[in-house]
């Protein structure tokens, strides 16, 4: 106890040490920095995504000018008689189901000669409907409609009429279904025919080629 006395010596000053652990603030740090893939942060991927928008928007620009429809014989001369008529699938299926022949109601409409078309993949489309949809396949093997080949893959007749019809404007539209008439309705020069009040009608047809309204 009695030693001598212990001389402090005066430890230096430690440095400032703030409270916080340094190895948290760090790794906080470090995990923020972190980049997943998708981390908009990451450069490539930023681009990646503001060039797919850019595509997005430039396919959505590109879409078909609406012209008049009146406009459509002057620079159209592949349509007129015999009408190569496009037959979709539930075009038909609503003839039969109207009691109606597809090749005389059709010239009814236009008092003209029409050739109805079909293609592959509407024949496909009915195959695959099964047994009930034997009689629209009898129909659709008509002698008298033309056969079209297709080279596309799958059996989706829409994208393949749509295509159809803006490759080649020599074609009318047969169909009642709604949403493939407002498709078709984008493309300029293209006249519809649809069932309706059993009778066949056609839309966006001059009328000195025999538009049959009222
Ligand atoms: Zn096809």
């Amino acid at each position: 106890m009695l030693g001598p006395t212990p001389t402090l010596i005066p430890h230096p000053r430690p440095p400032y040490q703030p409270k916080t652990n340094k190895g948290a603030i760090a790794a906080k740090f470090l995990k923020k920095r972190m980049l997943t893939i998708k981390d908009p942060r990451r450069k490539d991927v930023v681009i990646a995504e503001r060039k797919a928008a850019e595509e997005k928007a430039k396919k959505q620009v590109s879409h078909v000018d609406q012209v008049s429809s009146s406009l459509f014989f002057k620079y159209n001369t592949a349509l007129g008689p015999p009408y190569h008529v496009l037959i979709d699938t539930n075009f038909i299926n609503f003839a039969i189901r109207n009691k109606m022949e597809i090749v005389q109601g059709m010239m009814d409409s236009l008092y003209a000669k029409c050739i109805p078309c079909v293609t592959d993949c509407v024949i496909a489309e009915l195959e695959k409907l099964g047994p009930m949809f034997r009689l629209a396949l009898l129909v659709a093997r008509d002698p008298r409609f033309e056969r079209l080949p297709c080279t596309h893959a799958g059996t989706y007749a829409d994208d393949c009429l749509v295509r159809r019809v803006t490759q080649q404007k020599c074609y009318i539209v047969a169909t009642c279904d709604r949403e493939l008439k407002s498709r078709i309705r984008k493309i300029p020069g293209v006249p519809i025919m649809y069932i309706a009040r059993h009778r066949f009608t056609i839309e966006r047809m001059p009328e000195a080629y025999g538009d049959p309204k009222g």
